[in-house]
């Protein structure tokens, strides 16, 4: 079983990214750890490489190489078509042990959730869970929690010489944030939520720059436990709330009359070519699917217009909507912390306000 030695860190070097395919499509998650493990690299001064297992996958290279990848670890076998524990976990350890990285990141999928905890268990070496920010320069730490929270960050001594990865989560239920290191074992485990971290743009002189590396290692059928028959896919159409431009999201406040506040929603939502969405109650209350919540324990989306209607803006909604571009807020509560954080706020009551703000976007549609 591999582990990686602790006692010589200097050993290890680069950042890597887990780069998750399905039936030879990369995860959209990928591409935003590539775009922040490309800051990372760059203030460590290391290559950012990407690693990627399948069969017949290297198709996708160049397309990590264009958001940010400089080598990716293409590791090709029929028994890594579909994705199995057992066959990930061992191949990623063989390829992590060999290469050693400094840090190594992996989105807070289904399939990343399950191998993260495995991998860092089998290396020897610790991972943080549903990461919402990363920094390794210590400076640009710093900056963060001056913005970020109620810490009197410059009556504090820093170490500048600090390379360890500051993995930042939410903790005990959301009520603070806790920034967590890995000082003695390597590399860095970090998993991220889809849609927390920003998507650079593509670059074509670095896709058409990348290079393949195509580690050695073993696998044969006796290294798995599982055998993966067929692959099904739900009927139900999931939404695509993390790629939608335009959100209208609800809250307790559609409370008076739920069948009236989700069609008011959806007019909106629909005449600005948008998606509906909702805070936790929403969802609990059974007026719409888990798979529109944004939140902490839902989505994190950042939409070119975020509007919500009767919803106060506790800390764990504003957890996953707060770096939208645009925040519009309606809440008959002058004080609800939502208004905080919007750019426009509408003080009154939601059933009133929101035909409105649809007659307006249909008419400004239409003269123009
Ligand atoms: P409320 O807080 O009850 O607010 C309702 C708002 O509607 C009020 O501000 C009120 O003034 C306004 N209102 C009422 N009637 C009207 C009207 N007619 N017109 C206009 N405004 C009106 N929450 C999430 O959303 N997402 C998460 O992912 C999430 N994760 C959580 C994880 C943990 C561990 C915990 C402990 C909590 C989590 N929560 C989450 C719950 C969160 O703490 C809040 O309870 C929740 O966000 C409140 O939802 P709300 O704003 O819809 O309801």
């Amino acid at each position: 079983m591999p582990s990686n030695n602790s006692t010589n860190i200097a050993a290890f070097k680069d950042v890597w990214v887990f780069c998750e395919q399905r039936q030879g499509k990369l995860m959209p998650t990928v591409l935003e750890l590539l775009s922040e493990g490309r800051k990372l690299a760059d203030d460590l001064g290391v290559d950012l490489c990407g690693i990627l297992l399948g069969d017949q996958v290297d198709h996708l290279v160049s397309e990590l190489g264009g958001y940010g990848a400089d080598k990716v670890y293409v590791c090709e076998s029929p028994l890594l078509k579909d994705y199995t524990t057992d066959a990930y976990a061992k191949v990623i350890c063989d390829v992590t042990s060999e290469q050693k990285p400094e840090i190594f990141l992996i989105g807070a999928t289904h399939i990343g959730r399950d191998l993260g905890p495995r991998c860092a268990a089998r290396l020897h070496t610790g991972l943080c869970a549903d990461c919402t920010a990363l920094d390794v320069d210590t400076k640009k730490y710093v900056r963060f929690l001056r913005n970020a929270s109620t810490l009197n960050v410059d009556g504090m001594k820093w170490d500048e010489t600090d390379r360890n990865l500051k993995m930042t989560r939410p903790a005990f239920g959301g009520h603070l944030m806790a920034t967590i290191i890995c000082p003695r074992f390597r590399p860095s485990m970090a998993t991220v939520r889809p849609g927390v971290m920003q998507k650079r743009p593509y670059s074509q002189a670095k896709a058409d720059a990348c290079q393949i590396v195509r580690p050695d290692f073993k696998l044969d059928e006796r290294d798995l436990c599982t055998k993966v028959t067929e692959v099904v896919k739900t009927a139900r159409k999931m939404v695509d709330l993390i790629g939608a431009d335009f959100i209208v999201s609800v809250g307790r406040g559609i409370s008076k009359d739920v069948e009236d506040g989700l069609k008011i929603a959806k007019e909106l939502a629909d005449e600005l070519g948008g998606i509906v969405a909702g805070s936790r109650v929403a969802i609990d209350s059974g007026w719409l699917n888990a798979d529109r919540q944004v939140g902490q324990t839902g989505k994190t989306v950042r939409p070119i217009v975020y509007i919500a209607l009767g919803i106060s803006g506790a800390i764990q909604h504003r957890a996953g909507m707060q770096d939208s571009d645009c925040i519009i807020a309606v809440n008959k509560n002058s004080t609800a912390p939502i208004f905080e954080i919007a750019d426009y706020g509408i003080c009154g009551d939601l059933f009133k306000i929101v035909p409105l703000l649809t007659q307006m976007v249909r008419e400004a549609k239409t003269n123009h």
